[in-house]
């Protein structure tokens, strides 16, 4: 029989709904060396595990210049919302990766895929001999859109990590676990903590935030994706054409503090913005004309204040997202979609991340749910749903031990 509780000694993460998973210490590579589960005096074989991750919006995204490397240094407010993908991984003969749901055409079923890439830093990290059958199958079914702005990729390799450290009980800490998401991707730390965090670097080293309260969001989903690069680019273009016309003196001085409606809506912000100060606020969030923005990256204690009020309206208008205008030059219909938010009440309209989604804040359910509708019936985007946010990062949701 390959597993016996006497033979097995509990795993160092538990974490399991009901039950307790049992592992040979004394493991090699052959087929008595399964992973089990024992519970009421029953051994079986865990078959699968699935995992699930959150999507995230970026409640603040401020993005330094252009670095060697190439990348770019941000501070960012990371806020996870209840949208889920879900990766199911189980041993197989070979290594396959299966996409289904949103987007899934347009996701590589390869190792370059990051929840494959994921599963792979685990296995450098841990040893070969933690993978106890010739392959392992990752079935991902998603619900995040590709290349939206919304870290579903990341997402995916959050779930991985996840799961493969419970499948094959490898024991890996939080802290541990997120030092090898941080080699994955910017968002992938993110992904595993969930919840309101602080990322800096690239985006990889998280903090959790003081946040209280729910809030209510409503995301427009884009026809198409953008690329992050493409839009980091963009970025880069746009600031330094801001840079050369500041310096040519062709920004007229002032203009900073003045704008409409529209262009406030276009960069996240409830209503239009006169006070002075603003001036660095607009050119980051993407006005059209403002001055290049010479700052250091600072977190927003304002923000962080609002958040910790819990109170949406305190939050709505302190939105900002560096990327927001580049991701406009690309995809100018966005400027549409976000004025619509805020024509019907939003509290703030805001592109995520590098976009090209829009999210929305709401002050409760019921006008997240009224948004919605005014939103779908506008036809400014390809779908909407109502997510609430803060929710927690990824997290094992089932553990199967019948044959998958
Ligand atoms: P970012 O985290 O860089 O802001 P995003 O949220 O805009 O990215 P993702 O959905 O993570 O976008 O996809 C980015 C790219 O990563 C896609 O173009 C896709 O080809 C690739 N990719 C690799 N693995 C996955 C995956 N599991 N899910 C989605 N995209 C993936």
């Amino acid at each position: 029989m390959a597993c016996r509780p006497r033979d097995f000694v509990t795993s160092p993460r538990a974490g399991l709904a009901r039950g307790t998973a049992f592992r040979n210490p004394r493991r090699g590579h052959g087929s008595d060396d399964r992973v089990c589960r024992y519970h009421r005096g029953i051994v079986t074989p865990v078959t699968a595990v699935t995992a699930r991750a959150p999507a995230k919006v970026n409640l603040q995204l401020a993005v330094g210049p252009a670095r060697a490397h190439g990348y770019h240094d941000v501070v960012t407010v990371y806020h996870a919302v209840s949208l889920f993908d879900e990766v199911t991984v189980f041993p197989a003969e070979r290594d396959s990766v299966v996409i289904t749901g949103e987007g899934a055409d347009s996701v590589p079923a390869d190792d370059t895929n990051l929840a494959a890439r994921a599963v792979a830093a685990l296995l450098r990290s841990v040893g070969p001999g933690a993978k106890d059958s010739p392959g392992l199958a990752i079935r991902i079914s998603k619900r995040i859109p590709v290349a939206a702005g919304l870290a579903g990729g990341s997402a995916d390799a959050a779930a991985a990590l996840v799961a493969c450290n419970e499948l094959w009980r490898t024991g890996l800490s939080q802290a541990e676990l997120s030092e090898l998401a941080a080699g994955i991707g910017s968002d992938v730390a993110f992904g595993l903590v969930g919840g309101t965090a602080i990322g800096v670097g690239r985006g990889e080293r998280v903090t959790p935030a003081l946040a209280a309260g729910t809030y209510h969001w409503v995301l427009a989903f884009a026809t198409g994706g953008l690329s992050t690069a493409q839009v980091y680019a963009a970025c880069d273009r746009i600031r330094a054409a801001q840079g050369r016309a500041a310096g040519s003196g062709l920004v007229p001085r002032g203009a900073e503090g003045s704008a409409s409606r529209g262009e406030a809506a276009a960069r996240g912000h409830a209503a239009p913005v006169k006070q002075p100060g603003r001036a660095a606020r607009a050119a980051r969030a993407g006005r059209p004309g403002a001055a290049a923005p010479p700052r250091a990256l600072a977190l927003d204690n304002r923000l962080m204040a609002a958040l910790r009020s819990g109170n949406p309206t305190e939050v709505g208008p302190l939105l900002t997202n560096d990327l927001q205008q580049a991701a406009i030059s690309l995809r100018p219909e966005l400027r549409r979609t976000l004025a619509a938010g805020i024509e019907h009440g939003a509290l703030a309209a805001i592109v995520s991340g590098s976009g090209p989604t829009c999210a929305y804040l709401a002050r409760d359910a019921r006008h997240a749910a009224a948004l919605a509708v005014a939103l779908a019936g506008a036809g400014v985007c390809r779908t909407v749903v109502h997510v609430v946010g803060p929710v927690p990062g990824a997290s094992v949701t089932s553990i199967a031990t019948e044959p998958v």
